[in-house]
């Protein structure tokens, strides 16, 4: 059994009532720490990550309103795309909730809001919802920022992204996106995208003086050089792209089955100290 299997087992076994519902961290220590993303909703703070039953110093907790992903290079991406290369976070979480207030508030009242806080229309950007990537599903947006995140050039074809709905009220986890499926398919096309990008990122690093030994950028270059990194990733974002598989056929897949409503109680999964 896989991390995120065990993670969702446990859980719906802790709702149904089992005292003895665990998960055993010492069986995952090559799928741990773990990377999640969820929304700063302060009724998260207590489910977090209790209800993943993953330990506190194994779980690298990354929020920003409504959990968004607006798109492959933003700056919840590069937090991820650190938390992998820095801290070593194994696998990664989009973890929606419930009741979300970003899905519930709609455009007039936004503006009305903004309005209240001296802020006025014509200070914010034409398409407010495409500027904050608000959304109306909670669900939706879930598969929406773990497809954009499967996708990013700043993510290893090698770590799970996953996607997770978890009820506010009680603590049960939906898994609506099963990361471990997408891994192979994603796998040889990364190859075929840094096989072909091979020759460019050469001639990139000469053409900017970039010294990786000395870590040395000229001055004068360091704008332009960010515009052309820029420029070359996204390009990388749309062969990705243009090579991805059908979402709906993607989504349609890994939807797991209608599971019965839990009783109102928040799982507090039980951490097993060591090997079984
Ligand atoms: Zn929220």
């Amino acid at each position: 059994m896989r991390l995120f299997e065990a993670i969702i087992d446990a859980n719906h076994r802790a709702l149904a009532g089992d005292q003895h519902a665990g998960l055993h961290p010492a069986e995952f220590e090559d799928e741990l720490p773990i990377i999640a993303l969820t929304c700063i909703d302060p009724r998260l703070n207590p489910l977090m990550p209790a209800v993943l039953g993953v330990p506190q110093d194994q779980f690298i907790w990354l929020r920003n309103a409504g959990n968004i992903i607006i798109s492959p290079l933003s700056s919840p991406m590069r937090s991820l795309s650190l938390a992998c290369a820095i801290k070593g976070g194994k696998e990664i979480a989009i973890i929606g909730h419930t009741d979300c207030l970003v899905a519930k508030t709609t455009t007039m009242q936004l503006l009305d809001r903004f309005r209240a806080l001296g802020i006025e229309r014509h200070l914010l950007p034409d398409n407010v919802n495409e500027f904050f990537g608000t959304f109306g599903s909670e669900r939706q947006n879930v598969l929406k920022a773990a497809d954009i995140v499967r996708h990013s050039p700043l993510i290893g074809p090698k770590v799970p992204v996953h996607g997770l709905l978890v009820d506010i009220a009680t603590g049960k986890l939906e898994w609506l996106v099963n990361g471990y499926q997408s891994l192979e398919s994603m796998d040889s096309r990364w190859k075929e995208v840094v096989k072909a990008a091979g020759h460019s990122v050469d001639a990139f690093k000469s053409l900017t003086d970039f010294d990786i030994g000395e870590m040395k950028f000229p001055q004068t270059k360091i704008g332009e050089t960010v515009t052309k990194a820029e420029d070359w990733l996204s390009q990388k974002v749309h062969q990705l792209e243009t090579t991805r598989p059908e979402i709906g056929q993607s989504t349609k897949t890994t939807a797991p089955p209608k599971i019965p409503l839990p009783p109102p109680i928040r799982p507090r999964i039980h951490l097993h100290k060591g090997a079984k």
